[in-house]
């Protein structure tokens, strides 16, 4: 352990990046629900991150965050440490065919990057609104690709604040999943790419983005694919078959355009939100004999402890 100092009213050691307590955190996710965390942590650099997991409370528990795109955090909130990378962790750099981006980079920046630079094969990610490391975490993917595919290594810290560089088979990555431990937070990735046209890359994002417009409820508080495809089968189709498409409980919906997305229309909890989700499992579970996996992450305590007050 190094010796710190540490925050005698929190327990918590002293930073270089910032530190709060008790932060809202409908306000940073995409469903816009849900209730406080404990502390939250932007480290300043790797160092500053590796001491703070080095020399928090043994068991406080740990989690990073995204931009909350694929995330939904329970009406009473988190209680730990949630780590979010701040501006330090967006570089981009490119080596050949090979990019090496930090994890708090947009997909969207980071396929726009890969085009400048005349590197394809990066085209999936410019239609998905996560970071790169909400991208290693859930495996994203899109159009017959995914982050699998392009991967060479990524960089990670552990609860303990000890550095790893892990490989493609040190990820265990299947269908949006890793098997790296869930209290792990990517700090950058190394991915290859291939050699292209600048302007047809474009071209193919544009047509992306096109169709998405098109096809998912992207201007809505939602959180992506509520439920993981089950093998051989569409979970969009499944939930359609069950009469799901616009099912409502509170401000919860599963939207019109796409079912397989939850939407807040308004004041929706995130309790609402899990009501109607599970709804849609059950009633899928009854009619098909298919049980639903959540793809979205769910985060937190279902009701708020004495602590759990916001700010
Ligand atoms: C409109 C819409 C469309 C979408 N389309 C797609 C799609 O086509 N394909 C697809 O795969 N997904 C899609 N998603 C889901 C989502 O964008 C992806 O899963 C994305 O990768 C999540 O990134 P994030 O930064 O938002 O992660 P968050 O939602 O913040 O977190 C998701 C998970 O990643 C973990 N995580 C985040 N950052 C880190 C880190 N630095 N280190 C370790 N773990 C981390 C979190 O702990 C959590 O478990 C969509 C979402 C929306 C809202």
């Amino acid at each position: 352990m190094s010796s710190l100092p540490t925050d005698m009213n929190s327990g918590m050691p002293t930073v270089r990046g910032r530190l709060r307590e008790n932060v809202r955190l409908d306000k940073i996710t995409w469903f816009q629900v849900g209730g406080p965390a404990d502390f939250v942590f932007k480290p300043e650099d790797e160092d500053d991150l590796s001491a703070f997991l080095k020399n928090i409370p043994t068991g406080l528990p740990v989690y990073a965050l995204g931009v909350g795109s694929n995330i939904l955090v329970r009406d009473g909130g988190i209680r730990g440490a949630v780590i979010r990378l701040g501006r330090h962790f967006t570089k981009m750099t490119v080596d050949g065919e090979m990019i090496t981006v930090g994890a708090g980079a947009l997909d969207g920046n980071v396929a726009r990057f890969a085009a400048d630079a005349s590197l394809e094969g990066a085209e999936f990610l410019s239609g998905i609104p996560g970071s790169i490391g909400g991208a290693l975490r859930m495996n994203a993917g899109a159009y017959g690709a995914d982050m699998s595919d392009i991967f060479v290594s990524a960089v990670a810290y552990d609860r303990q604040g000890e550095r790893h560089t892990l490989s493609l088979d040190d990820m265990g990555f299947s269908y949006r999943h890793t098997d790296i431990p869930k209290d792990w937070i990517f700090t950058q990735a190394t991915l290859r790419l291939a050699a292209g046209d600048s302007q047809e890359i474009l071209g193919r994002m544009a047509d992306i983005s096109r169709n998405r417009e098109e096809s998912q409820p992207i201007r809505s508080r939602t959180g992506g694919s509520t439920f993981a495809n089950p093998a051989g089968k569409k979970a969009w189709e499944l939930i359609d078959s069950i009469g799901g498409r616009g099912l409502i409980i509170g401000d919860a919906m599963v939207s019109d355009k796409h079912c397989n997305f939850l939407i807040n229309t308004g004041a929706a909890t995130a309790a609402d939100l899990e009501a109607v989700g599970e709804e849609v499992r059950r009633r899928v579970f009854e009619t098909h004999d298919i049980l639903l996996r959540w793809e979205i992450v769910r985060l937190g305590d279902v009701t708020a402890s004495v602590k759990g007050k916001s700010k």
